[in-house]
């Protein structure tokens, strides 16, 4: 086990993150990379840097986010499975937003397989009440630059607006308006079924509440790491 955070030592590990959006997701995962140098790749993140960047498939795939509906497959795989695939077979990493269906879930097994990877060792569902997401997203507001979260009440900048990282611009993101968020919703309750199935059905699948602070949220990963020895007290 490596010794990379605070107070405990953590193994390799490939996590998925799964979770209705505003479950707490992103933000969970951005601590385990800031503390515990896990590496954390968002699927949404990815899509919105190649829209920045203005490449064809970002163009492309900002139609569908605009609607609130999934990015098809034959867009999205090759961009994500070309980044797990960098990270190679001895980095530590949590997918964010990738896989969002039982097709997808199935192209990251069967690149690890292909390349003698460690597979996935646990798909973590973050279980939150459909009217806290919209509570969440509404209030969701998102560094510019960094990519960081943060929400008007829950995870409040120090200066309103302004990232507390690196002093860039808050905004909200177009899919976080109301219309669309319920059509997210929508989407995610028709796909999420089969992907917990998949999950289930592999002995992979664990669940923690979403709809708690951040810190508690945190707490409760850490303590799931730790019941499943990948990761240990420092003492
Ligand atoms: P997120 O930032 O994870 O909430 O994703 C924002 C939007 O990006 C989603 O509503 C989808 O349109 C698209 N997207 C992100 N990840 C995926 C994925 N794994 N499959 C298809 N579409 C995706």
């Amino acid at each position: 086990m490596g010794s990379l955070g605070l107070d405990v030592k953590v193994g390799l590990m490939r996590l998925v993150f799964l979770g209705a959006p505003g479950a707490g997701k992103g933000t969970v995962a951005s601590l385990l990379e800031e503390r515990l140098g896990i590496s954390h790749l968002s699927s949404g993140d990815l899509l919105r840097e190649a829209l920045r960047k203005g490449d064809s498939l970002g163009t492309e795939a900002s139609r569908y986010m605009k609607a609130g509906v999934l990015v098809p497959d034959d867009l999205i795989c090759g961009l994500i499975l070309n980044r797990i695939e960098r990270l190679g077979n001895n980095c530590s990493f949590v997918l964010d937003g990738f896989p969002r269906t039982k097709e997808q879930a199935e192209a990251i097994d069967s690149l690890f397989r292909q390349k003698g990877h460690k597979p996935v060792d646990l798909a973590v569902d973050f279980q939150i009440a459909p009217a806290v997401v919209v509570e969440r997203l509404a209030g969701r507001r998102v560094c510019e630059t960094c990519r960081i979260n943060y929400h008007v009440t829950r995870i409040p900048p120090r200066r309103p607006g302004v990232c507390d990282r690196c002093g860039s611009s808050l905004i909200t993101r177009p899919d976080d308006r109301p219309e669309t968020i319920r059509k997210r919703l929508e989407v995610y309750e028709a796909e999420t079924g089969p992907l917990l199935d998949f999950y289930r059905s592999q002995g992979k699948l664990r669940t923690i509440p979403g709809d708690q602070e951040v810190e508690e949220e945190y707490g409760a990963l850490m303590g799931l790491l730790k019941e499943e020895g990948l990761a240990d007290a420092v003492s």
